[in-house]
């Protein structure tokens, strides 16, 4: 999607601070962290968000959960971390490419940040 900012990162075309990056996911750091630590872990395909997941690729969704574990160890999160997809506007999705934030490095509250 040519006018997706997360499809934009993934091409390279808008810089970002890497932290993973595989065949089909990338993971940054948020520009706003809410978080001492907070991760954007996206599947290289544009996906809507969570209503975009059907049985056609959801596989990329199993992966990510694959990867967000290895992404908490590297990142020292050992006392526990949050993974966190906003879905519409109610939930304050700000950009419509599916994405898990990973929120940690503090004790976290039970509002999102
Ligand atoms: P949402 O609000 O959709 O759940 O999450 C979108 C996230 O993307 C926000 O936490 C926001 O700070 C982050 N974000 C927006 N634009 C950029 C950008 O250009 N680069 C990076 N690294 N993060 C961004
Ligand atoms: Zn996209």
């Amino acid at each position: 999607m040519s006018d997706c900012l997360f499809c934009k990162i993934i091409a390279g075309d808008i810089p970002s601070a890497k932290v993973y990056e595989d065949e089909a996911v990338l993971a940054f750091r948020d520009i706003a962290p809410q978080a001492p630590t907070h991760i954007l872990v996206i599947p290289k395909a544009h996906i809507s968000g969570c209503n975009g997941v059907t049985a056609e690729n959801s596989q990329v969704v199993a992966h990510i959960f694959e990867v967000i574990p290895q992404i908490a160890q590297a990142e020292g999160l050992e006392n526990g971390y949050r993974v966190v997809s906003n879905c519409g506007p109610n939930a304050g999705q700000t950009v419509p490419h599916l994405h898990f934030h990973i929120l940690g490095g503090r004790e976290l509250t039970l509002e999102m940040a």
